[in-house]
């Protein structure tokens, strides 16, 4: 293809917001994506962990185009049995109880956040105030931006939502320390693996910790996996390798693979906080994206793709830690971290310029945390594939950081 014939995108009507790549996608095939001018990539980003079974799955897009010919959207006035049947899916792979219907990850938090504050105010505690985290991420609304620990997120949107408290990650006596003698905490909410704070893992020991403390307390223990959720990490929550059960549990992101879907799915000490009345969402639970959750599990069943994301992941963090072991030696590179298909590669620099490189070398991904390189492929990922992005991205990272030493 010569030059003149490329088409470098523009979008001068859409609102500035993202710091997006001159590139423009056309279509996509398993973990294969195409620009608008025939260039290939392989996706190493999954749309930020959303597209769970990759594009044009062939058992997804039939079950959709079906749905579309029946209902789209109806009204929650109104009983939608898809709803029952994603909320069965879910209560029964977590453990857990009910569940409230949204269409993002924001929409989950904010009924997290509201379902705290009524579960304090129910037990007469008049100022709620929920634990949160550095580096935590949870959403960009004025309250789980409040409750986002990352000070460019905020920055801008003044005054924040007060009732939060804020401590370290994996740090039980700073979060004792925190809350020591206040009587109006109500909860702890934070994501089991930190995504867009830099793919950080809350230890197992951790985890189990807060959940005593949490019982001890009669506090909510919220955890947000909007991102690691889903069978991400090789199991369909990342808490569940601590063998613990939240009470509160928003996701979103994979649940219906494109289609977006949220949902806050609670234990039984957050079921009935909520009466008719007190929360609600128009598109929330709509039957295309209902049809979309219900299918996405039961393909993501039938197909194997917890052990694949756990067996595909592990091979993915081996085949980087080698490929990189000269760079992870010599400090270049600090860690390789995550579970499963959630990857972060930590370097020593911000190296936000290796995407762009990446997408030229015919590989999408991310940098999160400014220095880390954050991969959140479609869950079909292959060996085949994890050893194709290797064989990108490790020289990437290699020349990258000789070039700027
Ligand atoms: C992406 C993300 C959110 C926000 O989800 P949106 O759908 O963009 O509102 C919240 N929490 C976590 C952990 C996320 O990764």
């Amino acid at each position: 293809m010569t030059a003149a014939t490329v088409t470098t995108p523009s979008s001068p009507h859409v609102m500035n917001t993202y710091g997006r790549l001159p590139i423009a996608l056309s279509h996509g095939q398993g973990c294969r994506v195409w620009d608008v001018n025939g260039k290939e990539y392989l996706d190493a980003l999954g749309g930020i962990a959303v597209n769970t079974l990759g594009h044009n799955h062939p058992q997804l897009v039939p079950a959709l185009q079906d749905q579309l010919t029946k209902l789209i959207h109806t009204s929650n006035y109104y009983h939608i049995p898809l709803q029952e049947d994603l909320a069965k899916l879910l209560v029964e792979r977590s453990g857990m109880s009910n569940v409230f219907f949204c269409s993002t990850g924001l929409e989950a938090n904010e009924a997290a956040l509201k379902l705290a504050r009524k579960f304090g105010h129910d037990k007469g505690i008049e100022r709620p105030e929920v634990v949160v985290y550095e580096k935590a991420f949870h959403g960009r609304s004025i309250a789980t931006l409040s409750a986002t620990g990352n000070p460019k997120v905020q920055a801008g949107f003044g005054p924040l939502v007060e009732g939060f408290i804020r401590v370290p990650v994996n740090n039980i006596a700073a979060l004792k320390a925190a809350t020591e003698g206040n009587p109006n905490v109500v909860a702890v909410f934070f994501e089991a693996i930190q995504g867009e704070g830099g793919v950080n893992p809350m230890h197992m020991d951790y985890l189990r910790d807060v959940r005593a403390l949490c019982d001890q307390r009669d506090w909510l223990l919220m955890i947000d996996e909007v991102q690691c959720g889903m069978g991400r990490t090789g199991k369909w929550f990342a808490h569940q390798w601590a063998g613990i059960k939240p009470d509160v549990m928003p996701l979103a992101k994979g649940l219906g693979s494109g289609v977006p879907v949220g949902a806050v799915v609670v234990g039984p000490k957050a079921a009935t906080i909520f009466q008719p009345g007190n929360h609600g969402s128009t598109f929330g639970g709509n039957p295309l994206s209902m049809r979309a959750g219900v299918e996405t599990i039961r393909i993501m069943e039938a197909e194997g793709l917890l052990a694949n994301a756990e067996k595909v992941g592990a091979h993915l963090k081996a085949g980087l830690e080698a490929a990189l072991k000269a760079e992870i030696a010599n400090g270049g590179v600090k860690e390789v971290r995550g579970q499963g298909l959630m990857m972060g590669v930590d370097l020593s620099k911000p190296c936000g310029a290796l995407v762009q490189r990446a997408a030229d070398a015919g590989l999408l991904i991310s940098v999160t945390a400014d220095s880390v390189v954050r991969l959140v492929p479609p869950l079909i990922l292959s060996v085949a594939e994890a050893d194709e992005i290797v064989a990108i991205l490790a020289p990437l990272i290699a020349a990258f950081l000789k070039e700027t030493a």
